[in-house]
Formats: C-alpha cells, structure tokens, sequence
C-alpha cells in the first residue's frame, strides 16, 4: 500500500472520517464534495489503483462492491427514484485519488 494514499489513509481509521457502512472487505463515506444530494463513495479496503489494474483475483471484490451499492441505495432510499454509479478511471477519465472507488450518486428531486 502507497503510504501516501489518502483513502488507505482513510481505511486505516488515520482520519476522522465516520463510515456509512465497514466490513472486512469495504469501507462507505460521504464524499466531502457532494454532487448530488446523496453522494458517497465506496471503497475496498484493498489498495488497487484503478480499473486499469483489475486482476481475476479481484473479480469478488469488485462483484461485492456493486452488490453493496444497491444495499447502500436501499439504505439511503434512493433505491426507486435512482442513482447513477460511476467510476472515475485515470486523469483523464477524472480520476483524482488512486485507490479504486466507486461513486453512489442520486437523491435528486424528481
Ligand atoms: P475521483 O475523482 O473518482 O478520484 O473521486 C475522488 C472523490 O473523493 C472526489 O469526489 C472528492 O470530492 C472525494 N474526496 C477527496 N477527499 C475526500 C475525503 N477526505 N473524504 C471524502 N471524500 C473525499
Ligand atoms: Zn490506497
């Protein structure tokens, strides 16, 4: 793990930031610049860079995370007005932290 990654930093409990949701394989928080009412990210404990860099050995991971993103819409409610999941992959994909990530987006008045 890059020690210099700030949402290793995160996984780690080095910040202060307060998780939606922890288990043994995923982390969720609230971005700390919403675009959207609802807007969280979620996180594998696993350092992986990108999606550039999935591997066959991350393919459960990777499953769960979109699992877990329904779970999280169904939490925050938003499961029936919709949401859009996104990843950000590389600089000019808009990717700005390197350790893979996955937006939940939604809670827009319909
Ligand atoms: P990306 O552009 O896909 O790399 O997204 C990184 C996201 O992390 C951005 O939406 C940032 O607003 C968010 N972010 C950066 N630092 C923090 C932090 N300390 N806590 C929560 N979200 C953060
Ligand atoms: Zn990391």
């Amino acid at each position: 793990m890059p020690d210099n990654c700030l949402f290793c930093n995160i996984v780690n409990k080095q910040t202060d930031t307060r998780f939606l949701y922890e288990d043994d394989t995923y982390v969720v928080f609230k971005d700390i610049k919403p675009a959207a009412p609802v807007h969280l990210l979620l996180v594998p404990k696993m350092h992986i860079r990108s999606i550039n860099d999935l591997a066959p050995a991350h393919t459960s991971v990777v499953g769960g995370l979109f699992f877990l993103a329904g779970e999280m819409a169904r939490e925050q409610k938003i499961d029936q007005s919709g949401y859009k999941l996104l990843f950000n992959v590389e600089k000019g994909g808009g990717q700005v932290i390197f350790h893979l990530h996955l937006h939940l987006i939604g809670g827009w008045r319909r």
